[in-house]
């Protein structure tokens, strides 16, 4: 599998989720996020994306509206009213005011009227991403191993560390749950979401490039390999 390459603008492999019925649109925007450092999900009605949301941890999400299936709104209100925090950007065709403001209301952080430009989209969500506070800007911390999830940056007893972006990914989805397994299935779907063609060892590829790497640097932590289960990151160093 070819090295993955890093990404000089923001090294950020966020992953968003758009909820938009209108293929057409939805494959506009995902062409236009393909040369981003984003990766994007799609979902075409609100039962698909409220059951993506359940198993998926997203950066934000970019949320149409009128769907067949019910209106975006209610997705909105279920995500406020749960235990959900993550930023959402409302897309509405209408421009009408008052949906507008009942978004907002309902705690939408941000909204759009179609039709939009695609660099103001972007704008607008590397803004609601950058905003303190937001889901994201939290700093992880293991040992002598910290990310910072706002920045991307990784470092090693206060050393910053040159991190390819796939495996920083893979260093923050072990981090979350430090001490704990992490199921194969879950990682994979983080690391590569839903539309990539995947070998059957890439994951394996990237956890042994990001052990080797914390190994060369004296990093304070292990990642054990749970045979047939996933993997488990622990403070103390040597891998199993
Ligand atoms: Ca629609």
């Amino acid at each position: 599998m070819p090295e993955c390459p890093t990404r000089n603008e923001t090294d950020s492999p966020m992953r968003l989720l758009l909820v938009e019925d209108n293929e057409e649109l939805a494959a506009l925007i995902a062409q236009q996020f393909a040369s981003t450092s984003f990766a994007l999900d799609h979902a075409g009605t609100a039962a698909e994306a409220l059951a993506v949301i359940e198993t998926r941890d997203y950066a934000l999400v970019i949320l149409d509206l009128g769907l067949p299936d019910g209106c975006g709104l209610d997705i909105l209100h279920r995500l406020r009213t749960g235990r959900r925090s993550l930023p959402v950007l409302v897309l509405t065709a209408r421009s009408d005011v008052s949906d507008r403001v009942l978004g907002l209301d309902l705690g939408a952080d941000d909204y759009m009227v179609k039709p939009f430009a695609f660099p103001e989209l972007k704008a607008r969500i590397t803004a609601l991403l950058r905003r303190p506070g937001a889901l994201l800007g939290q700093m992880l911390e293991l040992a002598n191993v910290q990310l910072d999830t706002t920045s991307r940056e990784v470092s090693v007893h206060g050393q910053a560390l040159r991190v390819p972006q796939r495996e920083t990914q893979l260093l923050e989805i072990l981090l979350r749950r430090a001490e704990r397994v992490v199921p194969k299935s879950l990682v994979e779907d983080q690391l590569f979401g839903l539309e990539d063609d995947l070998g059957s060892n890439a994951v394996e590829v990237y956890v042994h490039r990001l052990r080797k790497r914390l190994e060369q640097h004296e990093a304070g932590v292990a990642i054990h390999t749970i045979r047939g289960v996933g993997y488990l990151m622990s403070a103390g160093a040597g891998a199993a």
